[in-house]
């Protein structure tokens, strides 16, 4: 990758007694996407807010292109900074047509200028024939791609996006993410997407963000955050998952009711004979049904495009196991677990 165009060194901000964001440090680089993946209230807008210069920290510095934006002490205001926002609600002008929306910020343009950019920016959306529309007739897809639109004719050199397709039908939705990442990769910018989706985060994004209650736990490709996260909760909030327990043998592998699996760890206290949890998701086993199996089928949900078997383990503790949705295995039939993946399992010390 690049340089780094945002870099976000220590963070803090406080409301009152309240700290919202703590202590946050990351950077993107140019072309690169980054999103910020949490739950409601975890402080994903704030750190936006923060970067756009909307909010003043209380601790550490954002740089945006390496120059000092904000400190404590010191802050470049929004519209000095290169940095275009698309929020969830898009915040396009009613009463303005389409064209009149992307002009609004390129006052600095004479006339003619305002116009050839408006044009640009309008193909790089697709939606040239659209300038004369009002924003109330278009659809949510066009409007989201207007707002970007809007957002990439000053030629900012970052766009945060705050939650910008939770707005859109769920069939169109992909297609639209689509589309904004094909923009933002052709024009090579550096982006903030701040979602409570882990789907979405892991389809769009070079890296994710893990944040709960104003902290990042972990900064990764969406392939380590889903297969090593660093912690229980980071595992419980990019997947799908179950824990099994088990002890390290001296070879590297654990020893666990569903097999000798091999591990990896961000942890150094994990050593031979120290008991572990084995992160599972449910892509991970197979399932061989046959009388003598050692574990049996407590519940089955069909989700058409895939079965979920609720695996009862010997020891009680239970994993979900996806097959496919032809899977015929019913509530109650005995069942072996055959490993699916190559890969080792993510450990954690008990
Ligand atoms: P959501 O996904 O619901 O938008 P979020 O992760 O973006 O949530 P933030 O909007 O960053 O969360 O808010 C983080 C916390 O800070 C919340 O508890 C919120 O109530 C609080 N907060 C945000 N802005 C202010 C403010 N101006 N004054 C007081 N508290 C605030």
């Amino acid at each position: 990758m690049n340089e780094a165009v945002l870099q976000c060194v220590g963070v803090t901000k406080s409301f009152g007694d309240f700290v919202a964001v703590r202590d946050v440090t990351f950077d993107v680089s140019r072309g690169e996407i980054v999103a910020i993946l949490g739950s409601s209230g975890c402080g994903k807008t704030t750190v936006l807010r923060l970067i756009a210069g909307l909010e003043r920290p209380d601790a550490g510095q954002i740089l945006i292109r390496g120059e000092v934006a904000s400190t404590p002490q010191r802050q470049t205001p929004p519209d000095k900074r290169g940095i275009g926002m698309v929020v969830q609600e898009y915040a396009l002008f009613p009463h303005m047509t389409v064209r009149q929306n992307v002009a609004f910020g390129l006052n600095n343009l004479s006339n003619d200028q305002k116009k050839g950019r408006v044009a640009e920016v309008m193909s790089l959306v697709r939606l040239e024939n659209l300038q004369d529309r009002y924003p109330h007739e278009l659809s949510g897809g066009q409007q989201q791609r207007i707002a970007l639109a809007r957002t990439m004719a000053p030629r900012p050199s970052a766009v945060l996006l705050d939650e910008p397709f939770s707005n859109i039908d769920a069939g169109l939705r992909s297609e639209v993410r689509r589309d904004v990442e094909e923009i933002l990769r052709v024009n090579d910018i550096a982006a903030v997407l701040v979602t409570h989706d882990r789907d979405e985060a892991f389809a769009i994004a070079d890296r994710v963000a893990v944040m709960s209650d104003g902290e990042l736990h972990q900064v990764d490709t969406p392939e380590a955050v889903y297969h090593l996260p660093s912690s229980k909760r980071v595992a419980q909030m990019t997947a799908t998952c179950d824990f099994i327990e088990g002890v390290v043998l001296q070879d590297g592998t654990v020893d666990t009711e569903a097999g000798i699996l091999a591990y990896d760890t961000h942890s150094s206290d994990i050593k031979p004979g120290s008991s572990v949890e084995l992160v599972i998701h449910p892509d991970d086993f197979g399932i061989d049904e046959n009388e003598s199996g050692a574990m049996i089928v407590q519940a089955r949900e069909f989700r058409g495009d895939a079965t979920v078997l609720v695996i009862a383990l010997p020891s009680g503790a239970t994993l979900r196991c996806r097959q496919d949705s032809h899977c015929a295995i019913t509530s109650g039939r005995r069942v072996d677990l055959i490993l699916n993946r190559p890969g080792p399992f993510a450990a954690f010390s008990v």
